[in-house]
């Protein structure tokens, strides 16, 4: 389990500064747990740093990705849409088509595909994402 301290202690590593802003923004990440998009995120930061520019959290947010932190989720969902996700021990998703509700799942090695299918290619990384419709939109839509 990540903490704040312990991102707050890679971004040291890194030769990054922690500001007041960089750790709220991560205080949100860990607090939520929820696959947030980036503007939910700053709406939850703005509750403490009411003055944080949509800049700074964007910006937040990328370093985090690149530094591996945070999971940038396109989930096919449109690119307002992109969803972070903390503290990244791989995992694939479920996702409900008509709420948009997320959960996690755990990656399954059984779909990996076959080597002959590679088209040649130095496979890296993989993303799984299951459409479908969460319990409260299923039995809503029987309910009609
Ligand atoms: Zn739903
Ligand atoms: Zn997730």
């Amino acid at each position: 389990v990540t903490s704040v301290d312990k991102v707050c202690a890679r971004f040291r590593i890194e030769g990054r500064r922690v500001t007041p802003q960089r750790r709220a923004i991560v205080q949100v990440l860990l607090k939520e747990d929820a696959h947030l998009t980036a503007d939910q995120i700053l709406t939850q930061v703005r509750r403490q740093l009411p003055s944080i520019s949509p800049a700074t959290v964007y910006n937040t947010l990328h370093e985090l990705t690149e530094m591996g932190l945070v999971q940038e989720l396109d989930l096919g969902l449109g690119l307002e849409e992109r969803r972070y996700d903390v503290g990244v021990e791989k995992h694939d998703h479920i996702v409900c088509i008509s709420c948009g509700r997320i959960e996690d799942v755990p990656l399954r090695d059984g779909l990996n595909l076959p080597v002959d299918e590679y088209h040649n290619f130095k496979i890296v990384d993989r993303r799984v994402t299951y459409l479908g419709l969460c319990p409260d939109c299923a039995s809503n839509s029987e309910a009609q």
